[in-house]
């Protein structure tokens, strides 16, 4: 009587650990965005030494029109209801 047999459980992919996932939030849209695939197909840019990745061309130009509209250096600023557009 032997119980030789391998408790395979552990090749599961629930094994304690998130995800360490490479997804990131595109600024513009807020849509999660695979890093590697953003980067393969050219849609990053780089601002004030961060790099940011976008789901589209759209979102990667409307950023780079205007940075600093897309990212919150300061989550103290309340919104204001006003938002010209
Ligand atoms: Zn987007």
């Amino acid at each position: 009587m032997q119980f030789a047999r391998a408790n395979q459980a552990f090749a599961g992919l629930c094994g304690g650990g998130k995800m360490g996932w490479l997804m990131v939030q595109d600024p513009v849209c807020d849509r999660e965005v695979d890093r590697q695939r953003a980067k393969a197909a050219g849609l990053t840019s780089t601002y004030k030494g961060q790099t940011y990745y976008f789901c589209s061309p759209e979102c990667l130009r409307e950023f780079e029109s205007c940075p600093g509209l897309h990212i919150n250096p300061t989550l103290e600023a309340t919104p204001q209801e006003a938002y010209a557009g």
